[in-house]
């Protein structure tokens, strides 16, 4: 397996899903937002290899491929807005790259894609039949509309050259590995609480979003590798919180003394936001299992073991 962004928070735990099981995996990554520490533990396992490089350009990979999993992308709102180029460049550029390769080996072909395909969505809960509500020139457009070209090209790559394919929809996940300073609303109310600094809601809180705890996300992506079929497909938690109710569950678990301050919302920031799972629970048998509170707590233990860290600062 190929595995782009294996250096990521996704990419990372997918690897380790796959060799979990026997494969084989070669991870590719250059590092602008994935971490060192996230395959650290891998390095001495002979079914594991890694590439320093960058998917948006040229790319040659040596050997047979049974699969192309497609990962590598910022991913949080604050890294694409400080990467737009990039961004746009392995939506685009780096997806033709993943698909040309997976053509070449006759391997099959993953696409990470996200809800944010569906923009601010004016359908609730979120189907696959939903085309969504995309402002192409906001600034969450880099990513938005480099993951719905990704998604056009991928299925062009499929019935036009009959490449075996699947595009998972990823909705907000967390766990593990996060990146303590990556500006997602679960990485920073954890971070800010165990640092004893005021938990910051954008807007008035009453933004809503789901959230899968990554263990749950990565088996429901692995399973529809292995028995999807290529239309687009929601893998994540339906259970819906608001972004207040997440910081009240922070500051209970974590016992911060913490206080809660607003802060401006975002443009464009989404509404709503809820999977329709209907799909990957009839086809692949996969429900989510983790609770947010337990899955929190666990991502809590996380953080505290960063505590004092040049990562948990933001500076590796
Ligand atoms: N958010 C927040 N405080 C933060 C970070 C995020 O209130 O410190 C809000 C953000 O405005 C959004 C939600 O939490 O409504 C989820 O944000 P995130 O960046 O995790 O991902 P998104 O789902 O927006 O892509």
């Amino acid at each position: 397996m190929l595995i782009t962004g294996a250096a990521g928070f996704l990419g990372s735990h997918l690897t380790d899903r796959f060799l979990a099981d026997g494969h084989s995996v070669v991870g590719l990554d250059n590092f602008i937002t994935g971490h060192r520490d996230n395959i650290a533990h891998l390095s001495s396992n002979p079914k594991f290899s890694f590439v320093e490089h960058n998917i948006s350009t040229y790319t040659l990979v040596d050997g047979p491929l049974d699969g192309v999993l497609h990962f590598a992308s910022p991913a949080s709102p604050i890294d694409y807005l400080k990467l737009p180029i990039q961004t746009l460049k392995v939506g685009s550029l780096g997806t033709h790259n993943s698909l040309g390769i997976a053509l070449a080996k006759k391997a099959r072909f993953f696409l990470a894609s996200t809800s944010e395909v569906y923009g601010d969505p004016l359908e609730h809960p979120q189907t696959e039949s939903y085309w969504g509500n995309v402002n192409p020139v906001g600034p969450r457009g880099v990513y938005d509309e480099a993951k719905r070209f990704a998604e056009a090209m991928t299925m062009a790559y499929h019935r036009f050259h009959g490449v075996d394919t699947r595009i998972v929809r990823i909705f907000n996940t967390y766990g593990p590995r996060m990146r303590p300073r990556d500006g997602r609303v679960v990485s920073n109310f954890i971070v800010q609480a165990l640092n004893n600094e005021p938990l910051t809601i954008y807007g008035d809180g009453s933004q809503t979003r789901s959230f899968c705890y990554v263990k749950d996300e990565v088996e429901g992506i692995y399973r529809l590798f292995m028995k999807g079929d290529p239309q687009p497909t929601n893998i994540g938690n339906p259970l819906e919180f608001t972004v207040r109710q997440l910081a009240e569950l922070v500051i209970e678990l974590t016992g911060t003394t913490s206080p809660i301050v607003a802060k401006p919302l975002p443009e464009d920031d989404p509404k709503v936001r809820q999977p329709d799972i209907t799909r990957a629970r009839t086809m692949l048998g996969w429900e989510p299992k983790v609770d947010l509170r337990a899955g929190v707590a666990r991502t809590i233990d996380f953080f505290r073991g960063l505590v004092g860290t040049a990562r948990m600062a933001g500076t590796a």
